[in-house]
């Protein structure tokens, strides 16, 4: 059966390319810095990121997690968006393992936050409170709809963490998404932060990895970090070689996922029991509410003609769609026709 799985990005395979340069890939003990994959991949990340340096992670929240304890201490605060990946769903990692306190700010429906709302949530130095020690913002935020972060927005927020001596962490999980739509080098686009890290395994279709990048002098304490978490590796290279092939083959392509995800927005909002504005998602990500009761019955029949979606919430009213490089446009296509279908068929309204 055809199978488009649209729940997530991460649902990518590796490619053929990928699966070759694994196989191939010239290994050594990465903890001694003897791998030289994971090297060339450290290298290449860093100088994409316009950063001194950078570190393999096995994940993305692995990567918020070692900036976190990197920059921050137990009894100090990070300002968060309140819709933030770090704040809402990486198991509160900070605060569970580090002793570090969430402060939130609002995010606005483009995942940006006022730097005035930032500035007015760092704590003065008085005993009362705990030292704010980061900012951290998301770019794309993913549960905003994959909306993107201008280097203007960042800078705004930048001049704010400067002004006060404060490290600005980047989770740039889909940052590559952010580059591709706004068409700017991605060392433009992280210039303002300190700390970036971006996830080779979702729109990169990598099977695992994130990189780090910082400092020369703060990447040190974050592979002290990454040690500390049991999260240094060994023979790392047959990773590192996906994650090669997808700084050189898979970025530019993501500009077909945009399509996509627009032609599925714009198609999904001519369907009755969709609600959303279409134009507001500029990459990858679709989010919609539906109108109909039974939302998890009409996503379970979806499912059953090998259309996954991601309906979330405790009623499964609210639809995620991810477009990436295992979805084409005669898929989406396919995706409405057989949306369409089973609303009209089943859809209880
Ligand atoms: C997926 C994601 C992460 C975490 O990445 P994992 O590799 O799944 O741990 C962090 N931030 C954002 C915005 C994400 O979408």
């Amino acid at each position: 059966m055809r199978v488009i799985d649209l729940r997530s990005d991460t649902k990518t395979r590796p490619t053929p390319a990928m699966r070759k340069a694994m196989a191939e890939a010239e290994v050594g003990d990465d903890m001694l810095a003897e791998d030289p994959t994971v090297n060339k991949l450290e290298e290449m990340s860093a100088e994409r990121t316009g950063k001194e340096a950078a570190v393999l992670l096995s994940s993305g929240t692995m990567g918020n997690l070692v900036a976190s304890l990197t920059y921050c201490q137990r009894g100090t605060e990070m300002i968060v968006g309140d819709r933030s990946h770090i704040f809402r769903a990486e198991a509160a990692g900070a605060s569970g393992l580090g002793g570090i306190a969430y402060r939130t700010v609002a995010n606005d429906s483009r995942g940006m936050i006022s730097p005035k709302a930032i500035e007015n949530a760092i704590n003065p130095n008085d005993q009362h409170y705990a030292p704010t020690k980061m900012i951290a913002i998301e770019n794309t935020h993913n549960s905003c709809g994959g909306t993107v972060l201008t280097p203007a927005d960042v800078k705004a927020i930048g001049d704010v963490a400067k002004a006060h001596k404060l490290p600005l962490h980047m989770d740039g999980a889909r940052i590559f998404n952010a580059a591709v739509y706004l068409e700017t080098p991605l060392s433009e686009l992280v210039r303002e932060a300190d700390m970036v890290t971006f996830c080779l395994s979702k729109g990169l279709g990598c099977p695992i990895g994130s990189m780090l990048c910082g400092t020369r002098e703060a990447i040190d304490q974050a592979r002290r970090w990454r040690k500390a978490l049991g999260g240094a590796t060994r023979q790392a290279g047959v990773i590192a070689a996906a994650g090669v092939v997808a700084l050189e083959q898979m970025v530019d392509r993501m500009a077909d996922d945009h399509a996509n995800a627009r032609k599925l927005a714009f198609g999904l909002a001519n369907i009755k029991g969709f609600v959303l504005d279409p134009g507001h998602f500029q990459t990858n990500l679709v989010f919609a509410d539906t109108t109909f009761k039974n939302a998890l019955e009409i996503a379970r029949k979806l499912d059953d003609q090998g259309v996954k979606v991601n309906a979330r919430g405790y009623d499964g009213k609210t639809w995620r769609f991810v477009t990436h490089a295992d979805v084409n446009s005669a898929d989406i296509d396919f995706t409405l026709k057989a949306i369409s279908a089973t609303v009209k068929a089943h859809a209880v309204f």
